[in-house]
């Protein structure tokens, strides 16, 4: 019976902490959202980000992986490819948005636009990482918003897409270009999956 036990241990821990794939939005020659002055790209911010908050979910004992760790460029279909084979439970596309009107700012997150049930729980996901993020960052919240993007519709585990903070707006890009705003961004994305997480077990 204790043999019996011991052998279960390791099912029940991977069972309550899924694999979660942290994808970096653009990389390499895509460079995504660009500002001339102070310089500033879009992929810079990703990846950063993207390495924080996996640090963060490595802490609180989640196994974690990223699209890609480095600056290259990874084609949208490739990124899905690797999240499906490795059979993540949760993919996290970190971007930085832009728009002509600089005085846009705020943080929203978008999930699959068909309604199904793998839309409906990344839904549920999404809300869990707003609030955590906007109360981390105080940033305004934009919502939860639906979209036909490419990672979110091809990827078969529950997928958000997280556009963090305009880079075009003057007083949010400031922030930005500091290492202890993306920090909060991390931790704010990764206490929002641990409460999702959390969440679903209980319903077990
Ligand atoms: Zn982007």
């Amino acid at each position: 019976m204790r043999y019996l036990f011991l052998f279960f241990i390791p099912y029940l821990v991977y069972s309550s902490k899924p694999l979660i794939y942290i994808d970096p939005g653009h990389g390499g020659l895509d460079l995504g959202a660009v500002i001339k002055k102070p310089r500033m790209e879009e992929k810079r911010y990703t990846l950063i980000t993207a390495h924080y908050t996996k640090r963060y979910l490595e802490k609180m004992g989640y196994r974690v992986s990223l699209t890609r760790s480095r600056d290259f460029f990874i084609s949208l279909r490739r990124r899905v490819d690797i999240a499906n084979r490795a059979r993540a439970g949760i993919f996290l596309s970190i971007h930085y948005n832009s728009c002509p009107n600089k005085k846009a700012s705020g943080i929203e997150i978008y999930c699959n636009k068909k309604i199904n049930r793998c839309s409906y729980i990344s839904k549920l996901l999404a809300k869990n990482i707003l609030n955590s993020l906007t109360s981390r960052t105080k940033a305004k919240s934009r919502g939860i918003r639906r979209a036909n993007y490419f990672v979110l519709k091809a990827t078969k585990m529950p997928a958000v897409l997280i556009e963090s903070g305009f880079l075009t707006n003057p007083s949010e890009r400031n922030l930005i270009r500091q290492r202890e705003y993306l920090q909060k961004i991390a931790r704010g994305i990764s206490e929002g999956v641990d409460k999702f997480v959390k969440s679903r077990n209980s319903k077990k």
